[in-house]
């Protein structure tokens, strides 16, 4: 019993003593936690979003910050005993602005569709139009899918992408003209392409519309310099922060030169609309725990092994979309200008039986409607792959080259049976599991940044 008598005075002995105590107490769910660990090793990510949380993340995370209530913004707070979060907070809001060059930052967000709901909710009545990229074209759901929240409360027009997986600008222009929405909503989930951001504000400016930019996917090119950057383009940008950003769970709200314009049609600026929006609008307390975490991710993600960390996830991309194209499979666009890769499958395979497929033998990807694809995202032929997590095992051209490889020997083995139905041999699949856990073994995930 000597362990649960002492004192517990820093962060290092919560960890250690919350460590022990599972093991020691409840191995039911310290066995799930390590199966965790055990499989995101042993299975190989290639879907688009997917970055490992940094250590110092998961640790600032797992603070005693958690215990803290509060409300409001730092030294504007509800209650007191706030003089550590308050600290945590600024220099999270203070990291976010320097990382991105934004002149506000909200950091409370819970996640980047709250963070999408709570400027829309600050920007724009019910019953306005939104524009935003339709989701089988790439878009997010947040951005105005039938079932989301924007759908329910906002007049939803959608624009789409060209053969070439381009946005297609006309068709923002003329659905702009036509509709004069409110916002348009620019930024994707399963693109490949340079978003441009400042011909979306022209288009904005001629039909009097808001642009907000969502950046959750391309955060890091962005924030180091490797995809135009929206803020000072977009009236507003929103990212998520547990993708490229590699940090926790949770979402930032981002302005740069229109911070302190007034809205059109309201008397108050960006920055005092997106403060109210956020809290008291939509959100009580913030995850102070989770805000020291994102602090975390910032600050690593302005340190030279992020900016490595980017480098490699853009040279595996081209790596991989060369490997595909060289065993003649079709990529949209002909290649990649970010992290993603839009494939298109061959041989009645439809995406739904290659994620399967994949998947038993231990490859996560995700099926992708391709661009002006009518089939249900079932029977759609595409996959979208992207090189977040490989980056972090630093794979190198050779090992993009043997991924591919074995991606596409899987695809082979594979024998549709209508859109979702497959066999593939059972003496196959357990050859083909164990070289994804070969390639595993050969590139360990890392502290990435630690070479
Ligand atoms: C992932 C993603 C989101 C949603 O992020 P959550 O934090 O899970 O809500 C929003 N927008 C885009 C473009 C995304 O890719």
């Amino acid at each position: 019993m000597a362990a649960d008598t002492e004192p517990l005075r820093t962060q290092a002995d919560l960890l250690r003593r919350g460590l022990a105590d599972l093991r020691a107490e409840d191995a039911e769910l310290a066995s799930i936690l390590d199966a965790e660990v055990t499989r995101q090793h042993r299975t190989l990510s290639l879907v688009s979003s997917s970055c490992a949380a940094g250590p110092r993340s998961l640790a600032a995370s797992a603070s005693a910050l958690v215990n803290v209530t509060v409300e409001g913004a730092p030294g504007r707070r509800h209650y007191s005993g706030c003089e550590n979060v308050d600290r945590v907070e600024a220099l999270a809001i203070r990291r976010a602005r320097e990382l991105f060059s934004a002149q506000y930052a909200c950091v409370q967000s819970h996640s980047a569709s709250n963070a999408i709901y709570q400027v829309l909710t600050a920007l724009a009545e019910p019953g306005d139009t939104i524009l935003g990229m339709a989701l089988e074209q790439g878009g997010h759901l947040a951005h105005g899918r039938v079932e989301a929240f924007a759908e329910a409360n906002y007049k939803a027009v959608r624009y789409g992408t060209t053969s070439q997986g381009e946005i297609d600008y006309t068709e923002v222009r003329q659905l702009a003209m036509a509709h004069r929405p409110r916002i348009i909503i620019c930024g994707a989930t399963a693109h490949s392409r340079v978003v441009d951001f400042q011909r979306f504000r022209a288009i904005a400016d001629e039909a009097g519309a808001i642009v907000l930019a969502d950046i959750s996917h391309i955060a890091g090119l962005v924030a180091t310099g490797r995809h135009p950057s929206p803020i000072d383009a977009a009236h507003v940008t929103i990212t998520c922060t547990h993708k490229q950003l590699a940090g926790p769970r949770g979402g930032l709200i981002l302005s740069g030169r229109d911070a302190d314009t007034k809205v059109p049609g309201l008397r108050s600026s960006f920055r005092r609309v997106l403060e109210q929006a956020v809290s008291p609008g939509m959100q009580g307390a913030p995850a102070v725990n989770v805000i020291a975490a994102k602090a975390a991710a910032l600050g690593y993600a302005m340190s030279p092994p992020f900016d490595a960390y980017m480098g490699r996830i853009r040279a595996t991309a081209d790596e991989m979309a060369c490997a595909f194209m060289a065993r003649d499979y079709e990529v949209v666009g002909g290649g990649t200008e970010n992290h993603t890769i839009l494939l298109r499958l061959r041989g009645g395979i439809s995406g739904s039986i290659a994620e399967s497929a994949l998947e038993k033998c231990g490859i996560i990807v995700s099926k992708k409607r391709g661009p002006r694809e009518n089939r249900s995202s079932f029977a759609a032929n595409g996959l979208c792959i992207g090189t977040g997590s490989i980056a972090q095992r630093y794979v190198d051209a050779q090992g993009c080259r043997q991924i591919v490889d074995l991606v596409c020997r899987i695809l082979d083995q594979v024998q549709p049976h209508g859109e979702q139905k497959y066999t593939l041999e059972p003496v196959l699949q357990e050859q083909f599991r164990q070289q994804t856990e070969a390639l595993c073994t050969m590139y360990p995930i890392r502290e990435y940044g630690d070479r």
